[in-house]
């Protein structure tokens, strides 16, 4: 299929799965595309789409970015993840450098000095690296959990990365999510039930009060407000 064609087969698609359920849109995405990825940071949104996965295409790949400075919540929510659904294999990935030899190359403290040098290092390099290997992606990124993320289709061509990415809960709300963790008993990370209802890396996320964006606690103090993994 040319670009041409997939953009074409991805406006098509966006428009008919605009009102399909998120289950609806993973089972056309996995009979479709087979060579299909899904990409967990192990936040509720996407919990909620481990547990859907497992149940309608358990084979489908998973994986995680492991940028070696996450919370020890979440690794810890990933081992539980791994006891909960022992058939997926949560493939790691990881930055090509270690924490030390990034200190050695750009000093201490990047994600202080250069955040944006910080995250395309141990995010957005990594991702890039294994997207090569699938024509298409999922992500639980929500309309309404950025203005950044307000056009999301829950089917477009992903420019930057250039394959297909489904985003299956784009339509979603917050009480959505948890409404689906509560009543399928979905593990998620205790990090939400303390004031963390977004939750990246540890020096790069602070606790987010009533009131305030949700959002609000990631790269708090600074104008970046992604890491560049969505466009
Ligand atoms: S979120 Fe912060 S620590 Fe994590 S990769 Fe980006 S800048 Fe670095």
């Amino acid at each position: 299929m040319n670009l041409f064609e997939k953009e074409a087969l991805v406006q098509q698609k966006a428009v008919e799965l605009e009102n399909a359920t998120a289950e609806e849109i993973l089972a056309y995405a996995v009979e479709a595309f087979p060579n299909i990825t899904f990409a967990c940071s192990f936040g509720a949104e996407d919990v909620v789409l481990v547990d859907m996965l497992q149940k309608i295409s358990p084979t489908t790949d998973i994986f995680y970015l492991d940028t070696d400075f996450h919370f020890k919540e979440t690794y810890e929510t990933r081992d539980r993840m791994v006891e909960r659904y022992p058939g997926i294999p949560f493939v790691r990935v990881q930055p090509e450098i270690t924490p030390e030899e990034q200190v050695e190359q750009f000093g201490p403290e990047l994600w202080k000095s250069d955040a944006n040098q910080c995250c395309n290092i141990r995010k957005v390099q990594p991702l890039t690296n294994i997207l090569t290997k699938y024509n298409a992606w999922i992500t639980g990124i929500r309309r309404d959990q950025a203005p950044t993320r307000a056009n999301a289709k829950k089917v477009e061509y992903d420019t930057k990365f250039g394959l297909i990415k489904f985003n299956p809960i784009a339509g979603w709300t917050t009480e959505d999510v948890w409404n689906y963790i509560r009543e399928n008993d979905v593990i998620y990370n205790p990090l939400h039930d303390n004031y963390y209802p977004s939750i990246g890396c540890e020096y790069c996320t602070r606790q987010v009060m009533p009131g305030e964006d949700p959002r609000a606690g990631r790269w708090s103090g600074q104008e970046k407000t992604e890491c560049g993994l969505h466009k």
